[in-house]
């Protein structure tokens, strides 16, 4: 029975290109399910856009010396063409700086006002003196109250995924100058979350525990049972949509407040094109509302924009939050700063028309249930071995056999053997396997069936070796061959979710288009025959090519030289510092020492809680090097030592001196030691 789906895709953020860590981890998944229940002759509206509002578009502007919106134009036009490129099946990709969204998020935020459902709070906000601006989101870096990441953001800790207000980092700075900020009294209105904590905690605590995946319902879990507070939505910014109520002026709408009702907007937008009623995908209830997304956006899907949903009484609630792990490359995090990625553009340039190619090697290596690594070698195995030795090596024989043997026309079968009997079966099982997989969002599972089939085909081929029985046995011979080419034609079908260019491509050898009905999902378990006995296939044509070892070279130097830009980056040799005098040097006292116990400071990233024996005596010195070094690579390390350094006290702890390190190539903490292992703790260096 057919149902509608509103199903929406993370809107990606418009201050640069995509990369593979976005397709793997929304879009393939997003899109496979949607072109899936598509199939299955669903009502499917599938809905993405540019978000092009918030604070990092409007740092990227003035570096760039260029205008907000010339940044999101430049970046909307290319996010667009990457969806379209990889087949990416949106029914709309819209803009958050389109009419219909402003005029969309300014009624819901009225509506919402008008009903009491926001607190409106003068409170004192982060504000750079020097810049003359309040400091919100990106605008404010500092220390993550939760983990101790020292690089969270004034909204979220990308570290640990928590949110939080700017108010609560600690050791904040200003992202324009550096400075420490000031408080300073701000009117904003803010969304109540601890007002919606019950119908939260019902709703999926109670709700989704079975059907929510572990890493979402997990998540969602932990930020309900730490409490949730009231949350500004709106900003002291100029860049964004207006706040439309009284005293909002010099005020926008927070980003995350506005961006998902842009799935919203996106809707409208695309209803009235087609002469839909937007509404039946928001607001009736048996619309099956799913929001494909990074584990970073949890917090919003799950909690905020629910929140806002509920609040507002007429929409309906997500049915599920299926979001993705993290993908790294080559085992590094993707890096938009550092160049540490896989560009699409860049991808179709190096590799034309091998979007099936990505799409797979995404799909088969999904970050699923933990964060998962891209490496070249991996995409060439996954082509090489799979995409061109079983499925492309299968439909090949199957066309070129067919056309060599009858001339492209698929002969008739005599009376089935049981192997025949029992390849057709298991053929007819697969729709059920595979939708089983989508059905859980396990996308990964469910491409390694599609395999599967293929492998079925393959096997089946080899062990009834058509090639041997056409000099012995005509009539097994088209037996075998028209139970091959019921396999190729599945195959066609069902792949189009994962593969739409080679499904495309395969229906088209096929001659699928000459057939009385296109042949459906259901089809493929139902039918006893796909393709009929004199049917006209055409010609063989290669579905994948062989990925040679150069291209993957030339991949990994890429990334070489990437890696060899940052160091370069890093390394430029600072000036001399100003001349001392000997009495000036005299001053230091650094000796010898050994470290003798070592232990992580609890909740911060950076720190060790060393011993050391300075020769002088054992003393504690707290040092910023946890990142570069375990506690038990250093103990028992010779090291320098500055002594007579004023004691300070660091989270706590009095440290009493510092040890000296500098850096090797790669950025990597290195001890200063003696270069014999004689020298005594507590001797002087001079
Ligand atoms: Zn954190």
């Amino acid at each position: 029975m057919s149902k509608r789906y509103t199903i929406t895709a993370a809107l990606p953020y418009t201050n640069g290109p995509i990369h593979i860590g976005h397709l793997a981890g929304v879009y393939v998944p997003a899109d496979i399910y949607s072109r899936y229940l598509r199939l299955l002759g669903n009502d499917v509206a599938f809905i993405c856009g540019s978000d092009e509002h918030g604070v990092p578009i409007t740092i990227k502007a003035k570096k760039e010396g260029v205008t907000p919106q010339d940044i999101v134009d430049k970046y909307h036009a290319i996010i667009k063409k990457s969806f379209e490129d990889f087949g990416i099946s949106l029914d709309n990709y819209s803009r958050t700086s389109a009419k219909i969204h402003h005029d969309t998020a300014s009624e819901f935020f009225l509506e919402l006002y008008n009903k009491n459902e926001f607190v409106e709070e003068v409170s004192e906000q982060l504000y750079d003196e020097e810049a003359n601006q309040f400091l919100a989101d990106r605008f404010v870096v500092g220390t993550c109250p939760k983990c101790g990441y020292e690089e969270a953001y004034g909204d979220q800790c990308e570290n640990c995924g928590t949110s939080h207000n700017a108010t609560d980092l600690i050791n904040p700075k200003s992202a324009i100058t550096g400075n420490a900020p000031t408080l300073k009294e701000t009117k904003h209105w803010f969304l109540p979350l601890n007002k919606h904590e019950a119908f939260l905690k019902e709703w999926i605590l109670k709700g989704h525990k079975k059907d929510w995946k572990p890493n979402v319902y997990g998540q969602v879990k932990s930020w309900i049972d730490d409490g949730l507070r009231p949350r500004a939505v709106t900003r002291d910014l100029d860049w964004g949509i207006p706040v439309p109520v009284e005293g909002g002026e010099g005020k926008v709408l927070y980003v995350w407040f506005d961006a998902p009702i842009g799935y919203i907007s996106a809707t409208k937008e695309w209803a009235a094109r087609e002469g839909k009623n937007w509404e039946d995908y928001w607001k009736d209830e048996n619309t099956k509302l799913v929001h494909f997304i990074g584990k970073d956006n949890i917090v919003f899907h799950c909690i905020i924009f629910p929140s806002m949903l509920k609040a507002e009484g007429s929409y309906i609630l997500p049915e599920n939050v299926p979001a993705n792990e993290f993908l790294n490359l080559e085992g590094q995090k993707l890096s938009t700063s550092k160049n540490w990625a896989v560009w699409l553009p860049e991808y179709l340039e190096d590799f034309p028309n091998q979007q099936d190619v990505l799409r797979y090697a995404l799909t088969a290596n999904a970050p699923e249930t933990k964060d998962n690594d891209f490496t070249w070698k991996d995409f060439q195995a996954r082509n090489n071995n799979e995409l061109v030795a079983i499925f492309g090596n299968f439909i090949n024989r199957v066309v070129v056999l067919t056309n060599k043997y009858y001339d492209g026309i698929v002969p008739n079968p005599s009376e089935y053997a049981a192997i025949d009997e029992e390849t057709l079966a298991a053929l007819k099982a697969y729709p059920a396997v595979i939708s089983s997989s989508i059905e859980r969002y396990r996308f990964r599972e469910a491409s390694q069936e599609l395999m599967n089939l293929a492998r079925l085909g393959n096997k089946y081929l080899a062990d009834e070796e058509p090639w041997k029985t056409i000099k012995t046995d005509e009539a097994r011979t088209k037996t075998v061959m028209f139970v091959a080419l019921q396999i190729a034609s599945a195959l066609a079908v069902l792949a189009e979710p994962f593969l739409p260019f080679t499904s495309t491509k395969l229906k088209s050898i096929l001659c699928h288009s000459n057939l009385e009905a296109q042949s459906t999902w259901e089809d493929v378990s139902t039918k006893d025959i796909l393709l009929p006995a004199e049917h006209k296939i055409g010609k063989a044509e290669l579905l994948f090519s062989k990925i040679e070892d150069s291209e993957i070279q030339k991949q990994l130097e890429k990334l070489e030289a990437s890696k060899k830009a940052n160091e370069a980056a890093k390394k430029t040799v600072e000036p001399q510092k100003e001349e001392i005098t000997f009495d000036d040097f005299s001053k230091l006292d650094i000796r010898v020492g050994t470290i003798l116990e070592a232990e992580k400071m609890p909740k911060t990233k950076k720190l060790l809680v060393l011993k050391v024996d300075t020769g002088i005596d054992t003393r504690t010195i707290v040092s910023g090097i946890a990142e570069s070094f375990s506690p038990e690579d250093v103990i028992g390390k010779r090291i320098t030592v500055l002594v007579n350094l004023s004691p300070r006290a660091l989270r706590g702890v009095e440290s009493q001196g510092m040890i000296l390190m500098t850096e090797d190539e790669g950025g990597n903490l290195v001890f200063v030691n003696p270069d014999k292992d004689e020298v005594q703790n507590g001797l002087r260096i001079s």
